[in-house]
């Protein structure tokens, strides 16, 4: 998973939660809620999630219908913020450099609200 959070978007019994939890982005999957409707892996644009045959969910413990997934953020460089995860930060720089485009250091490493900061002061807005 990439963590863009499309399969918890589209899932209609909320089985898939995305939840940012300080420095990691948490995503979980509840099979107990889960009703094999399949839209998580239609929706998902890196096709990271493959639906199996499997359905026995018996079990004595819930905890063994829940899988987790905690992936690292990235911090703004200008505020205590965590913008987006580690691995996402880092498949959109190199999709940028196979593309030829070069963006600033400085940019890419702060969060959405502080590079409207940055762009409007290139621009010459004022806040
Ligand atoms: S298959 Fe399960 S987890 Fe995926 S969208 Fe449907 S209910 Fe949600």
């Amino acid at each position: 998973m990439k963590s863009c959070g499309a399969c918890a978007a589209v899932c209609p019994p909320n089985a898939i939660t995305v939840v940012d939890e300080g420095e990691y982005r948490v995503i979980r999957l509840f099979y107990g809620r889960c009703i094999f409707c399949g839209r998580c892996a239609d929706v998902c644009p890196k096709e990271a999630i493959t639906l199996t045959n499997e359905f026995e969910l018996s079990t004595e413990n819930l905890g063994d219908l829940t899988q987790e997934l905690r992936l690292k953020m990235v911090k703004c460089k200008e505020c205590p913020i965590f913008f987006d995860t580690k691995r996402h930060y880092e498949e959109v720089q190199k999709l940028l450099k196979e593309a030829g485009i070069v963006i600033d250091k400085e940019f890419m490493n702060k969060c959405p609200m502080h590079r409207l900061v940055l762009t409007s002061r290139l621009i010459g807005l004022k806040r």
